[in-house]
């Protein structure tokens, strides 16, 4: 590349160009997951749709790999890639909501708790993940689970439309009624398509929820695994509960003889009428008495927020999950072998349901397609020190390894590493085909490749 060329690329952006000699490199090639160590050439810290056009066409002409990012939570890194070019949309965090309308439009760099603040101004929410930090583009392009899934629907239910920037630098909508074909592939087909600008959403009325941790001794895993196997399959929508195995982490507000104890838990949110909560709870708090009862009424966003300082950025991750229809005595018994003991106090295990809404939408409809899936699984190793980097990865190999064969033979994208081909299709599924008949038109060359990769047809 020739200075001047690179000097042109510059004078085209309102945003920053960095580049690896500039101060700031380190901090802006650094993701959430602390396992990824990827250089960049260059990082287009992008300020509008213009300078997002011109990192595209940079890209392509220059044949340079091309990574964008999000919220950069990616847990197998791919926000950002070696060598090449990152479109980092961080910059990028406007938000309006039209209170009328009940929708909102969401610029392309903005965090899950942008989103939720921006919302609960309003008396509003879009159902999205469970950490205020993730980012909204990734989160949603693969598909997007959390509290309010079970009555609302995953993340790309609740989407409207997207502005996006293609492989070629043209600029389109894509809706029901416009380039349908892209619509239909973004919600769930992750970052294969072009840079999302712009998502506008659906928002539900959601302020205050009746939610929290509840926890019982690891002890009584398999009684209460076995009680919300049961449990979750007539409770109402609104009420949200995923089932967790993990270590009491070792500060307020837990109390102190349970610090750094294995426990079993839910967190629960239930996003119905505030009046109905205590006696949909009333069954739950029957079958026998948690250790930590953190349930009760507060603000959506606190809830959204409430783990945040549990993970912050810079930890290393190693996670791997599975969509499961249905949890067998077997799976009871292997989750009881492998969850009791992480390797780390903050690795985990987390069964998060997708039934109820989600599961009305056709498995065709979308590019998601496990529609008839109960929960999304995931089995994370974590911990803060690179040190600790095997065996935290070890331990989730082998737990999920085991847990595997009980599952519904694909996974959630965004809980996936670098796992193959094979993994990518088994989780399209019939889906695939079209996937990459639509990949073909709109991006022949797989400029966008930096992802859980669908290859081109054609
Ligand atoms: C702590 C934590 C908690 C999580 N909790 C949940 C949860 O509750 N529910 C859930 O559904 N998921 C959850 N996830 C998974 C999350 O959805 C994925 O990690 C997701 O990829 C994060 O999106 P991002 O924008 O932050 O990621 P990034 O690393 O920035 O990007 C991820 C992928 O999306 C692509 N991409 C990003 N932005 C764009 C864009 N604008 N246009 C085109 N492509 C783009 C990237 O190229 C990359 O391939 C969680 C992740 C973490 C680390």
């Amino acid at each position: 590349m020739k200075p001047t060329e690179l000097d042109q690329f510059k004078a085209s952006l309102r945003g920053e160009l960095i580049q690896p000699q500039d101060p700031g490199y380190d901090g802006a090639r650094s993701v959430n997951n602390g396992m990824i160590d990827r250089r960049p050439r260059l990082i287009a810290r992008c300020s509008d749709v213009a300078d997002i056009i011109s990192a595209v066409k940079f890209a392509r002409e220059k044949n340079m790999l091309l990574a964008v990012r999000g919220g950069g939570h990616n847990g197998a890194g791919l926000g950002v890639c070696d060598g090449g070019l990152v479109i980092d949309l961080s910059g990028r965090r406007g938000i309006r909501v039209n209170p009328k309308q009940r929708t909102v439009e969401v610029e392309s760099g903005c965090t899950l708790g942008d989103l939720d603040h921006a919302t609960h101004a309003f008396g509003l929410a879009v159902p999205g993940g469970i950490i205020g930090t993730t980012g909204v583009s990734g989160l949603t392009l693969g598909g997007g689970h959390g509290y309010l899934t079970r009555k609302f629907g995953l993340t790309i239910d609740n989407l409207l439309e997207a502005d996006m920037v293609l492989a070629d630098g043209s600029f389109v909508t894509a809706n029901a009624d416009e380039n349908e074909d892209l619509y239909w592939a973004i919600r769930g087909g992750g970052g294969n398509f072009g840079v999302i600008t712009s998502f506008t959403f659906k928002a539900h009325p959601v302020s205050t929820v009746y939610a929290g941790p509840m926890l019982w001794p690891i002890e009584k895993a398999r009684e209460i695994m076995e009680w919300y196997r049961e449990f979750s399959k007539e409770a109402p929508e609104e009420l949200y509960g995923f089932f967790a195995m993990l270590t009491v982490p070792p500060g307020p507000p837990f109390p102190e003889p349970l610090h750094g104890k294995n426990v079993c838990g839910v967190v629960w949110c239930y996003c119905g009428p505030i009046g109905e909560a205590e006696r949909t709870f009333k069954p739950i708090r029957q079958i026998g008495p948690p250790v930590v009862d953190f349930v009760g009424p507060m603000p959506y966003p606190t809830l959204q927020s409430l783990f945040d300082p549990l993970y912050p950025p810079g930890l290393q991750w190693y996670w791997k999950g599975d969509f499961v229809n249905e949890l067998s005595d077997e799976a009871i018994n292997l989750h009881l072998k492998y969850g009791p003991e992480p390797p780390t106090p903050l690795s985990m295990m987390h069964l998060y349901p997708i039934d109820g809404a989600p599961n009305r939408v056709g498995k065709n409809e979308t590019a998601f397609s496990f529609r008839e899936a109960r929960w999304s699984m995931v089995i994370a190793g974590i911990d803060p020190d690179p040190k600790n980097k095997d065996r935290i990865t070890n331990w989730a190999k082998k737990y999920w390894e085991a847990l595997h064969p009980y599952s519904a033979g694909g996974a959630y994208v965004n809980f996936m590493m670098d796992e193959g081909q094979g993994r990518v299709e088994a989780t399209y599924r019939d889906n695939y085909k079209r996937l990459s008949a639509i990949k073909g038109k709109y991006d022949p060359t797989n400029l966008f490749r930096v992802n859980q990769n669908i290859t081109p047809a054609g």
